[in-house]
């Protein structure tokens, strides 16, 4: 998967964030832990909204990119 410079600044300074969320159920039990990534920019504060897949964040990052 290849990411497109970025939109705002135009470097090639975009890397993947990764984050886990816990959630618990309505009795405070641990339930499922999901992962959420987010592209975002080393050199500028552009990056995109957290996202379920891979996938989603890079394609809505490069279609960003197509659109500047
Ligand atoms: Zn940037």
């Amino acid at each position: 998967m290849e990411l497109k410079p970025c939109p705002f600044c135009g470097r090639k300074s975009a890397r993947i964030a990764y984050k886990t969320v816990d959630r618990t159920d309505s009795n405070g039990k641990l339930g499922t832990r999901s992962e959420r990534y987010k592209i975002y920019c080393s050199s500028c504060p552009g990056q995109t909204s957290w996202g379920f897949y891979v996938e989603d964040v890079a394609e809505a990052w490069n279609r960003r990119a197509n659109d500047v």
